[in-house]
């Protein structure tokens, strides 16, 4: 199955970014759910639409846009917040592309050192959960959270992955809450905290 994946064509006929979608130390529903956001399959308003569904699209999180897959993890004003801040994190200098699908396979090239590079996909999963799920409990439960802690949230989420994954030693760790909290702007936000899981 992993070597159908990796075949894969994205957008543009380059290959599909395999190493960052599938083989990142994260839950295997988070993987499968950047699969399926990549491929446009999940239920975001243009989809429900493209299914009949008769709806006045509004991005949850903005409140301003009509929803689609570019608009909610790329374009948002929202999501744009939090996307200046991880890239200060993995210092990615650009460019920055329009569609998502594209902008992982860039972010998943944005470093010639390995550990860094696992760093980049491990926040980009945790970005996509997380927005997702902030869009949801927006639009489900009438409850929403400020961009700045999605941010706290998307660091917390990646290091319980991999701490669960056990695959970050003292050293990585350091280095991961290091980049993290030089560049997470939450005056809480400290390795205690960042540390202390979901
Ligand atoms: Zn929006």
């Amino acid at each position: 199955m992993y070597q159908a994946l990796n075949q894969e064509r994205f957008p543009g006929s380059d290959s599909f970014p395999f190493r960052t979608v599938w083989r990142s130390e994260v839950p295997m529903k988070v993987k499968a759910f950047l699969w399926l956001v990549t491929h446009e399959r999940i239920l975001t308003h243009d989809n429900l639409k493209r299914r009949g569904w008769n709806l006045a699209s509004r991005c949850a999180l903005c409140n301003s846009e009509e929803e689609n897959i570019d608009h909610l993890f790329r374009h948002c004003s929202f999501s744009s917040k939090i996307w200046s801040i991880l890239q200060l994190m993995i210092e990615f200098h650009g460019p920055f592309p329009d569609r998502f699908v594209l902008l992982i396979r860039c972010w998943s090239r944005c470093s010639q050192t390995q550990w860094k590079n696992d760093f980049a996909s491990g926040l980009l999963h945790a970005f996509s959960w997380e927005i997702w799920k902030e869009r949801n409990a927006r639009i489900f439960h009438d409850k929403s959270s400020h961009w700045r802690v999605i941010l706290h949230k998307i660091c917390r989420v990646l290091l319980s992955w991999v701490r669960a994954a056990g695959i970050l030693n003292d050293d990585r760790r350091t280095e991961w809450l290091a980049l993290m909290h030089q560049c997470c702007p939450l005056p809480f936000v400290g390795n205690s905290s960042l540390e202390a899981g979901s």
